[in-house]
């Protein structure tokens, strides 16, 4: 296949015209929760195998299930903060298979009558200013155990710890044109479910893994076969998942030959995808209502409460920062896409009191100065050494220009190393701008009369000795002089 166009674009373009990529994710949320969806064993993540095990999860015989209405509670909050429609009645279904870290023989799922139905994510991206990305349904069900095939070369050894575990599968609708998009679309979906706490959304843990349907097709026709890629645990393979995808379809299609619907694994050592299995039909699961459980009732009482606990999300912070705070569209995205990095923004800024030129230095100092500190650090903003007042105050040192914007650079490192305030340390360091006239005169009078040679080749025409005498005076200031005043005094004196 010859691209002339990414697969972020509308189309991609070959020898042969133009094709459009069709993506939608089954995303697997882990349920937050102290324990597990029928029993209640801890879901505490990393604790050693099998120490998490009910008789439930090990599925002896004559157990029975009970729901743990903390992660029903969690999934109506999640459907509430996705748009989505609760229903008041919804059922579980038994979906039948063998695999040896499901002991049970069947796993516990909704397949009928979903609690959650509809439901919408905006996103936004370079090439569609909004775009809407459906929800088809939520369903509640439980995780299975986890095999482990690495360790001996003769046994295969199974860990139930995750066996039972809650997760809710958000489906959504094939409305996802480009890897850019779907990656997009899974980033905004893992911010929402952390700004509602119903998901910590650590993908390196599994917590949120997605099996990503990908089809192509001719602009104007009907969608392509798809081929589903299971479990992909990283937005970075899940864009190279797509891509892969993408020009495997449009390969086979060109050559003559047909997609199969299949569902295939992401090789993250290859980047690529190959075949697991030909795609099973909902009969070969011999789906039938669980009959351990009766149907889940919901009042609208527990509804209404849940609804009054859904935090201020994403898209709302974003647009109160540019109302409230005059921040620019995509500096206020980016500030509120992390709910910790959106009230530490409020929080410095609150400190300081709420004035909008302060906010734009402090977004901009935010998204580039402390992010830069967090990677240096490999860190991230619940671990930082710096306090939001200290950060407000900071702002307001180079607002009132008692310091330059280069010399609190300086003030940030020590602030991380000391967790002084910037205060004290610009006053020990004795870094406070110099913005005194006369001795700002003096300084360049020094330098003038230290380079009298160059003051004559400017007057002759050489303009740009100018920067080399504020570099001068500069440097005997030691990067304190304020420069605007400096460049002030510099031209009048140059004229004299
Ligand atoms: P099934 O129940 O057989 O898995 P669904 O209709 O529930 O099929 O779809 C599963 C997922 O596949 C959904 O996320 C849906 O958006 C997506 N999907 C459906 N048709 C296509 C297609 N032609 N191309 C890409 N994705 C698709
Ligand atoms: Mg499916």
């Amino acid at each position: 296949m010859n691209c002339t166009k990414s697969t972020c674009g509308r189309f991609i373009e070959t020898s042969t015209g133009e094709w459009e990529v069709v993506i939608g994710l089954e995303v697997h949320a882990q349920i937050i929760s102290g324990s597990k969806l029928f029993s209640s064993s801890s879901t505490k993540f990393g604790t050693s195998p099998n120490e998490n095990v009910s008789f439930i999860d090990a599925a002896l015989p004559g157990v029975l299930p009970v729901i743990n209405s903390v992660c029903i509670d969690q999934a109506i909050k999640t459907g509430l903060g996705l748009n989505g429609s609760i229903n008041l009645i919804s059922y579980f279904d038994r979906k039948n298979y063998f695999y040896a870290d499901l002991p049970s023989g069947y796993q516990i799922t909704q397949f009928y009558h979903p609690i959650i139905s509809g439901g919408y994510v905006d996103i936004e991206t370079e090439y569609v200013e909004e775009k809407t990305i459906n929800i088809d349904h939520i369903h509640i069900e439980q995780d299975a155990g986890k095999s482990i095939h690495d360790q001996s070369p003769t046994k295969s050894f199974i860990d139930l710890n995750r066996a039972g575990i809650a997760l809710m599968e958000i489906v959504t609708k094939p409305d996802m044109r480009s890897a850019e998009e779907a990656s997009i679309f899974l980033r905004k979906l893992r911010s929402i479910l952390r700004y509602l706490k119903t998901c910590d959304g650590n993908m390196d843990e599994g917590s949120l893994r997605a099996d990503v349907n990908v089809s192509v097709h001719r602009p104007g026709t009907e969608y392509g076969t798809r081929a589903e890629v299971k479990n992909v645990n990283s937005i970075k393979f899940l864009t190279a998942a797509v891509n892969f995808e993408v020009e495997r379809q449009i390969n086979l299609l060109e050559s003559g030959k047909e997609v199969e619907q299949e569902t295939r694994l992401f090789d993250s050592s290859t980047g690529k995808t190959k075949s697991m299995r030909s795609k099973e039909d909902a009969t070969d699961y011999r789906y039938f209502p669980e009959p351990d459980l009766p149907p889940l009732i919901l009042e609208q009482s527990r509804i209404d409460a849940i609804r009054e606990t859904i935090p201020e999300l994403p898209d709302a912070k974003a647009a109160r920062f540019q109302r409230d705070y005059n921040l620019q569209h995509y500096d206020a995205c980016l500030i509120s896409s992390e709910k910790e990095v959106a009230d530490f923004f409020e929080c410095a800024l609150m400190s300081v009191g709420p004035d909008k030129d302060i906010a734009k230095i402090l977004s901009n100092w935010i998204v580039g100065e402390l992010f830069a500190l967090f990677n240096k650090h490999d860190t991230s903003i619940v671990n930082s050494q710096i306090s939001p007042q200290h950060m407000g105050e900071l702002m307001l040192l180079i607002k009132t220009e008692v310091i330059s914007g280069k010399i609190a650079k300086d003030v940030l490192e020590f602030m991380w190393e000391t967790q002084k305030s910037p205060s004290i340390i610009v006053q020990e360091k004795g870094w406070q701008q110099i913005t005194c006239s006369d001795t700002l005169t003096e300084s360049l009078r020094e330098v003038l009369v230290e380079h009298a040679d160059k003051v004559e080749e400017y007057k002759n025409g050489k303009d740009k000795l100018f920067g080399f005498f504020i570099g001068q005076a500069m440097k005997k200031t030691k990067g304190k002089a304020n420069p605007q005043i400096l460049n002030e005094i510099l031209g009048r004196l140059l004229s004299e």
